[in-house]
């Protein structure tokens, strides 16, 4: 399975990667994906799901779900689950919340901290890791699944 690296100079850049993986979705995946996102805090991985949920067709806001452990998007075909896993403390209250329910196959889940959920989770077709680079970023995204192999073809 196969990798693709990257520098993202500003935040657009980082919007703009998450339009692009939305547009693979859309246009060639025809089907939802399973995305593990790394990176520290501020790295990046609220604004790249930003990108991929306007991408999807979302007009307005997008909101960290640091709270709410995650933010659905019921849009016209597609259903977009955004999980912040940051404050979980115990993955079984993933259980609670019905979290089978969020890996359907028409879903789009991607998932900030998922070390947190690890065991509650539907295993990733895409790993993406941003990290600091000075006032930039570097993004990592390896495929994980022939799913996730189909997105980093389509970015090449
Ligand atoms: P995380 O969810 O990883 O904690 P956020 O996306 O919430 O990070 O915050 C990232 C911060 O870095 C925002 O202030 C955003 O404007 C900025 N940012 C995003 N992408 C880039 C980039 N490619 N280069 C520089 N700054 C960026
Ligand atoms: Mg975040």
């Amino acid at each position: 399975l196969s990798n693709k690296q990257g520098l993202l100079a500003d935040e657009s850049a980082t919007i703009a990667m998450g339009k692009k993986l939305a547009d693979i979705v859309k246009t060639q995946l025809k089907q939802g994906i399973v995305v593990y996102l790394y990176g520290d805090l501020g790295a990046g991985k609220t604004t790249l799901t930003r990108g991929f949920v306007q991408g999807m067709g979302h007009i307005g806001h997008v909101k960290s779900p640091t709270y709410t452990l995650v933010e659905p998007y019921e849009l016209h075909d597609w259903l977009v689950y955004h999980f912040d896993l940051y404050r979980l403390s115990d993955p079984e209250e993933l259980e609670y919340m019905g979290i089978r329910d969020y890996f359907a196959d028409n879903c789009c889940c991607f998932i900030e901290w998922p070390e947190k959920g690890l065991g509650m989770i539907k295993a990733p077709d895409l790993r993406i890791d941003l990290a600091y680079s000075d006032e930039q970023r570097t993004i990592n995204i390896q495929a994980k699944t022939a799913l996730g192999e189909l997105v980093i073809n389509a970015l090449s």
